[in-house]
């Protein structure tokens, strides 16, 4: 089955109740048993529920893992892959991170003895001077946020097998669609469900993918037995997302182009990042791993001007000033005050994210008019 076709029916079959072709809510939170232990599959909802388990099923086919896990939220997701570690075990990480990633490892598990190392990742090589024999995990982001660095998802799993460990690829931005980390040698692929899968920005999710029957195993008991879950209404409305998202990343990645193409031109711009362009660091990197370059730019105004860069959000009319990204509709926002603040003002400018930086998550609405919109706003 080709991923266009996975999106929609890939390990889904209709309800065994009704026949109903799509997965009803099951808004229960427990199942009768005929008698103590007789049950058919299902006890409490906080284990397993009819809806989230079609969900998790959605998950696994669409990354081609063969284990999907559906969490509360994105950083429930990460949480639970850093509960496998214990104290003194290190992990290596990207350094251009999704700010609420950053909080939770430095923050939370630092604090349980846990050794972050926060390492820039263009080139792959340069994270084996970081690997000792605490070293029990790889943290990739690729594309990063909000610079969109690409980081050689294959690269990097030759060094964990090397080392001997494991390899989790935050794949939020790329989705599925764009490139499959377990294909390319990871161990987990991670998503924040509320961006490009849901894709909607009506929900609030996590979800884990893995191949191997151990890792799932450790997984899913952590997923229980911490209980970050996410309800089947949610659940519901990630699987109706699913459903649509190679058609919504086709267009999401050509505004995109378009967009980024426009900014490159403007004089008012000073540097535009997105891995689409010849002359990005990592283009080859991303025209490789990548089927195309997403539906995110980030860019910077004339001489790095903080307040022309407010000015600018404060002006934009179809683009709107929010936090998140990965819905229908563009939004723009502001990294440093917004979804970077968590990071530390010098710690944030080392990889880039200067107070002039402006995100963009282009949406699938006209291009001509998100492309006037970014014209006046400008002017
Ligand atoms: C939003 C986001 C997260 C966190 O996910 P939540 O669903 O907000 O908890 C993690 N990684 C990336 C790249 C994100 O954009």
């Amino acid at each position: 089955m080709k991923f266009n076709t996975k999106t929609i029916h890939g390990k889904q079959h209709p309800d065994l109740a009704y026949g109903a072709v799509i997965p009803p809510i099951y808004q229960t939170t427990t199942y009768v048993q005929t008698t103590p232990g007789g049950h058919k599959g299902f006890e409490y909802s906080r284990t397993h529920n009819p809806t989230r388990q079609a969900l998790e099923n959605a998950f696994a086919s669409i990354e081609n893992g063969e284990f999907g896990l559906a969490f509360g939220s994105g950083l429930a997701a990460i949480d639970a892959v850093i509960k496998l570690l214990k104290p003194g075990d290190e992990v290596i990480s990207t350094n251009d991170l999704y700010g609420g990633t950053y909080r939770l490892f430095t923050s939370i598990f630092e604090g349980f003895g846990i050794k972050f190392h926060f390492v820039g990742m263009e080139n792959a090589a340069n994270i084996e001077n970081f690997v000792n024999h605490n070293t029990k995990l790889i943290w990739v982001e690729t594309p990063t946020n909000p610079m969109l660095n690409i980081i050689d998802i294959k690269a990097t799993a030759a060094i964990a097998k090397k080392h001997n460990v494991l390899l989790a690829v935050d794949n939020t931005f790329a989705t599925p669609y764009l490139q499959q980390p377990l294909d390319l040698g990871a161990d987990i692929v991670m998503h924040s469900a509320t961006k490009y899968i849901g894709g909607h920005s009506d929900l609030v999710m996590g979800a884990l993918i893995v191949k191997d029957k151990d890792l799932a195993k450790k997984l899913y008991f952590i997923q229980n037995a911490s209980g970050a879950i996410c309800g089947p209404q949610d659940s519901f409305l990630a699987l109706r997302g699913i459903k649509t998202l190679h058609v919504r990343m086709q267009r999401h990645c050509e505004n995109a182009k378009a967009v980024a193409t426009y900014l490159a031109s403007h004089p008012k711009v000073e540097n535009v990042y997105w891995p689409g362009f010849k002359n990005h660091p990592n283009h080859t990197i991303a025209k490789t791993q990548m089927k195309d370059f997403g539906g995110m730019i980030s860019f910077s105004t004339k001489g790095n001007d903080y307040s022309e860069s407010i000015k600018l959000l404060e002006k934009l009319r179809i683009f709107t000033l929010a936090e998140s990204l990965g819905g229908v509709e563009s939004l723009a926002g502001h990294p440093a005050s917004m979804t970077h603040a968590s990071i530390p003002k010098a710690e944030r400018e080392k990889t880039g994210v200067v107070d002039s930086l402006i995100r963009l998550s282009v949406g699938i609405e006209d291009e001509e008019d998100l492309i006037n919109d970014l014209k006046q706003a400008l002017g």
